[in-house]
């Protein structure tokens, strides 16, 4: 595997009772898209800022293509695009100020690609970005940020403020990108987890600074069963348990259960609980992470 985007053990601090990042290991396949995800104050912004080289580690190491963007040359940098959750251009600054900006300082701007998307994304070009829209103004970011053709896209939830139309254009525009088969990486962090399952190859759940599970988000629904056994009584018969499962709840006569499977085999002695009737159902992404929460299923 050609490692793009690589930590060990990174760690920061805020505090000594806040540990943002702590003894990260990540690794990242060139061509991949990787998508952080963990619940609110996880560290996944520290992390891609640290990645970045904006804020400096406590310690252990951050590269992104073999090196560390604290010390990184610009001709490096020049490969990375970011888009953070914040403003990033001046407010003055037209949507074409910001294209020729860019056309000086990344070598393989794409001014055609730029004024497609804008096209595209009905992006205004002359309009000062500050009377734009939070939405508008977050497109213009991507857009950018996307001309530069990068090989590496860092992207800090990229999808927020944006309407549901926008959002999809979005998705279509990082789907187009990454089947050019150029080698670009995407790392990106993002709470609308359906967006991400239709674009992520990897997931990396972090929680408290750690990263507490990774796998592939088609391995991960493979792997894992919601089942609802309901019976004909007020309730399960006394000491039942299902045959493989992770967690069990019970309510009245219906029994939930989380199981881990390898194959589909493995749930026909759930199939066959008499006296009962039996529903299995995949997870999507978002029900995974919920129940990650929820009874830790790494
Ligand atoms: P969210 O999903 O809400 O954006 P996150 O996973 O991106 O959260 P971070 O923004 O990385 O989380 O924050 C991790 C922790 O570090 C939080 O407890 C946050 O309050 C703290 N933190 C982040 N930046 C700073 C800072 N500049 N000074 C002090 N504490 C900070």
């Amino acid at each position: 595997m050609r490692v793009a985007i690589e930590t060990r053990q990174l760690t920061k601090a805020y505090g000594p009772d806040l540990v943002a990042v702590d003894r990260l290991d990540l690794q990242i396949e060139a061509g991949s898209v990787y998508g952080l995800i963990g619940r609110n104050g996880a560290g996944k912004t520290t992390t891609l800022r640290l990645l970045m080289g904006l804020i400096h580690a406590d310690s252990g190491t951050a590269q992104i293509l073999g090196q560390d963007l604290w010390k990184a040359p610009p001709e490096l940098r020049q490969k990375i695009s970011y888009v953070s959750q914040g403003h990033m251009a001046p407010d003055w600054m037209t949507l074409e100020d910001l294209c020729r900006y860019n056309a000086h300082f990344f070598d393989r701007w794409d001014q055609e690609y730029a004024r497609s998307l804008a096209r595209r994304w009905d992006l205004p070009s002359n309009r000062a970005l500050g009377k734009l829209s939070g939405g508008t103004q977050r497109l213009v970011a991507l857009a950018t940020a996307i001309a530069a053709r990068p090989e590496i896209l860092i992207l800090d939830e990229p999808a927020s403020g944006l309407d549901p139309v926008a959002r999809r254009a979005l998705r279509v525009c990082l789907t187009e990108i990454l089947s050019h088969g150029d080698g670009a990486t995407l790392l990106l962090s993002t709470h609308l987890l359906p967006d991400l399952e239709r674009l992520a190859s990897h997931v990396g759940i972090m929680d408290q600074g750690r990263l507490v599970a990774e796998g592939s988000v088609e391995d991960w629904q493979r792997t894992l069963r919601r089942v609802q056994i309901v019976f004909d009584g007020t309730h399960p018969p006394a000491n039942f348990v299902i045959p493989g499962a992770i967690r069990t709840r019970t309510t009245g006569p219906v029994v939930t259960a989380l199981i881990r499977i390898e194959n589909e085999s493995q749930l026909d002695p759930v199939r066959q609980i008499s006296g009962s009737r039996v529903l299995i159902f995949t997870l999507s992404l978002e029900e995974i992470f919920v129940e990650f929460f929820d009874c830790s299923i790494s």
